[in-house]
């Protein structure tokens, strides 16, 4: 039986060979910071407000899409296993603990408010799997954020304005092809609605198309990816790329390729 390869363990591949070996290779898992517990917590709110409009036509009601979002901050941000930063380390923990509620609540609600009239999904977090013509180790596996009629949308919580994101996501190539594929639908329109958690929330939608050149660059890059895996190859990134980071790397400060403490 063939294993099942994530695209989120291969986005992690092509952010940084190193990260990747630490985590999958090795099996070193470190906490996750706050930034990545409130996106995944207004990830869940807003995947459980647009499966009630994919499937019953109508969306929860807002106190219910906003306690989703607490509930989830409540269950997964715990003192024993999350990534502070030094300016996080010197408040109290329920300080910290209410402000990610208070933020992933906003941005739950920000979407409500400004993104999901305007959504009409017809299927939301649909697994795929995918195969590569002449591969016989490894299938390709994910699940596609929201399927509208011709076109695949993902939600992203950001910090900061992220131009051309849309035009660049591999991830909504993979979810372009998998249906291509897989359902023989042909779908040309992506988008991406960013959530940003700047002083003032705000919220932008990025639109951009894939062809089959889109396809070719993913598929050239699966490959490569995998020659990487097999040959147990993992070049660690630039330190230059804003991930590379104690901020926004969990093994930033015992990275053997970085100057760290
Ligand atoms: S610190 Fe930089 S090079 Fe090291 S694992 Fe993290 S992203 Fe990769």
């Amino acid at each position: 039986m063939k294993k099942e390869l994530h695209i989120t363990r291969l986005t992690m591949l092509w952010r940084c060979g190193e990260q990747y070996y630490r985590r999958y290779v090795k099996g070193e898992i470190v906490p996750p910071g706050i930034a990545l517990i409130v996106g995944s917590g207004t990830h869940k709110s807003v995947e459980e407000n647009l499966k009630s409009k994919a499937e019953k036509k109508e969306m929860l009601p807002k106190d219910v899409v906003k306690d989703i979002a607490r509930d989830y901050i409540e269950k997964n941000l715990l003192a024993d296993n999350v990534l502070l930063n030094e300016e996080e380390k010197e408040k109290a923990f329920d300080v910290i603990k209410g402000e990610a509620k208070d933020t992933a609540v906003s941005l739950s609600e920000l979407h409500y408010d400004k993104l999901a009239p305007k959504i009409s999904p017809v299927a939301v977090e649909k697994p795929f799997s995918l195969e590569i013509e002449g591969e016989d180790e490894f299938t390709i596996a994910g699940k596609i954020d929201i399927i509208e009629k011709g076109r695949i949308r993902d939600t992203k919580t950001s910090s900061r304005k992220m131009p051309g994101q849309a035009d660049k996501s591999l991830q909504l190539t993979m979810y372009a092809l998998a249906e291509n594929i897989n359902e023989k639908k042909e779908i040309k329109k992506v988008c991406l609605d960013f959530l940003i958690k700047t002083k003032e929330l705000s919220f932008e939608t990025q639109e951009s198309t894939r062809d089959k050149k889109d396809f070719d660059v993913l598929i050239n890059r699966i490959s490569n990816a995998l020659k990487q895996l097999k040959a147990g190859i993992f070049p660690p990134t630039n330190p230059e790329n804003w991930w590379c980071s104690p901020k926004f790397c969990g093994y930033f400060n015992t990275c053997k390729y970085v100057k760290n403490k």
